[in-house]
């Protein structure tokens, strides 16, 4: 027998804790095992246009001042402000005009006491001025100027360094990208910042009955929904996702698919072909990889489930179930904390929130039930609603909800009413 092209060279890898009998596995039991299994991936300087939303991995700290010279907070006249310091309504001050100071076109540098210089926001104040009288305290003369009202020493000066001085620590390592530090950056003259890089997420569908949009569809033929369902999931984690779309019940075609995205991949999700089915060509496919992982865990829906590393550089794969709704919440609980752990987010795992249940539900026994939903907040008190029922191909309900429901492994009902525990899935974290 050759060598599959997906084979590592690292030698077996053990599976999850609690999979050697067969049995089904806990959620946190394959997440930790994942979690062990990838690593942050390295850090780089990057444009900053890349790096929103990711944490920073260096301290940053100012080469600049910032204003970086004294410069007018308002459109007005710059003056010496003992010249104007009794200007009033009654008694207005009159003052030449020597010139104008634009903001980025200030060839007038100098102001002696008994002049003004028109200045606009931004423009540098001239060296002997120590105040702003803005237009609207004046007749806005071009050649002499009354004003009618004093500024204080200093009044609509902005001064070098008031804001940020140089050396002054900007985004501490570990922030998280907001746009608001990406404009910070970018004033003080930085192009690119240190981040982890975005994991590039290779996902693919399996299913001999899947077809692209614009394809007639067959009696017995469907749209391929989950290649989109999981690529948009893995960008609104903030990874870079290769959407490779269909591939039939073939494991010869399935392997050479797979091996030939694996350049690009720091991570590959599948959908479909790894539960008890004649077909099931994922796990036909890698089952006899000594580096891949496949069994129940005690979830629903999500119950078959593959993990594991191919190829040479030991790339992580989730081998997802083909419903889409146990597909998502696969997604949702396993491969997202992966992605995050890779970019150096945390937490890695959603944080969840307590809510009362608006109607009663069941659940079945020794499994965790993600229930969908749909979160509200009425005077203080958190609700969820349940949307539709546990059916895993009901992508419908899945679409119009926000929240997950999440119906422990000992509990079988929940009356109306009772508090449960809810992961909010559009949430930021
Ligand atoms: P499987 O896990 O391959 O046995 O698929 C389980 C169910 O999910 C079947 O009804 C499939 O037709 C359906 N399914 C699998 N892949 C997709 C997909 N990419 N888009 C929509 N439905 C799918
Ligand atoms: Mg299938």
């Amino acid at each position: 027998m050759t060598a599959s092209p997906l084979a590592g060279s690292t030698g077996p890898t053990s599976g999850p804790e609690g999979s050697e009998g067969g049995e089904p596995i806990t959620v946190e039991q394959l997440r930790e095992h994942v979690l062990a299994t990838v690593r942050p991936l390295p850090a780089h300087a990057q444009p900053l246009m890349e790096a929103l939303g990711l944490p920073v991995a260096e301290d940053v700290h100012s080469t600049l001042a910032l204003p970086g010279f004294d410069n007018s907070a308002m459109d007005g006249y710059a003056v010496v402000q003992r010249d104007v310091a009794t200007a009033s309504d009654e008694s207005p001050v009159h003052l030449p005009v020597i010139g104008e100071i634009g903001a980025g076109q200030a060839r007038l540098t100098q102001l002696a006491e008994g002049t003004a210089a028109k200045i606009m926001t931004g423009a540098p104040v001239p060296a002997g001025a120590d105040a702003i009288v803005p237009y609207e305290w004046t007749d806005r003369g071009e050649a002499s100027v009354w004003i009618s009202k004093a500024p204080e020493p200093g009044q609509h000066v902005r001064l070098r360094g008031d804001d940020i001085a140089e050396g002054d620590l900007l985004v501490e390592a570990g922030t998280v990208l907001t746009p608001r530090h990406l404009g910070l950056l970018a004033a003080v003259g930085r192009d690119r910042v240190r981040c982890r890089q975005r994991p590039r997420v290779v996902v693919l569908s399996t299913g001999s009955e899947l077809r692209d949009a614009g394809q007639e569809l067959g009696h017995d033929s469907i749209y391929d929904g989950n290649s989109f369902l999981l690529a948009a999931a893995a960008r609104a984690a903030g990874a870079i996702a290769y959407r490779v779309g269909i591939v039939p019940d073939d494991p010869a075609r399935f392997t050479e698919a797979l091996a030939d995205q694996l350049v690009r991949a720091d991570v590959v999700v599948t959908s479909g072909g790894v539960s008890m089915g004649d077909f099931d060509v994922v796990k036909e496919a890698l089952r006899d990889l000594d580096t891949m992982w496949f069994g129940p865990v005690a979830m629903q829906p999500g119950k078959p489930q593959g993990f594991g590393t191919i190829g040479e550089d030991a790339t992580p794969i989730f081998t997802l179930p083909g419903n889409p709704v146990s597909s998502y919440l696969s997604f949702e609980v396993f491969v997202l904390p992966a992605l995050r752990r890779m970019m150096g987010l945390t937490p890695e795992v959603r944080p969840s929130v307590r809510a009362r249940v608006t109607h009663s539900v069941s659940s079945p026994p020794g499994r965790r039930q993600f229930l969908r939903g749909s979160y509200d907040e009425d005077a203080g008190t958190a609700y969820v609603t349940p949307i539709g029922g546990s059916g895993s191909h009901l992508l419908g309900n899945l679409a119009i909800s926000d929240a997950l429901i999440v119906v422990p492994e000992d509990t079988t009902a929940l009356e109306a009413g009772e508090t449960v525990e809810v992961i909010r899935m559009d949430v930021p974290f």
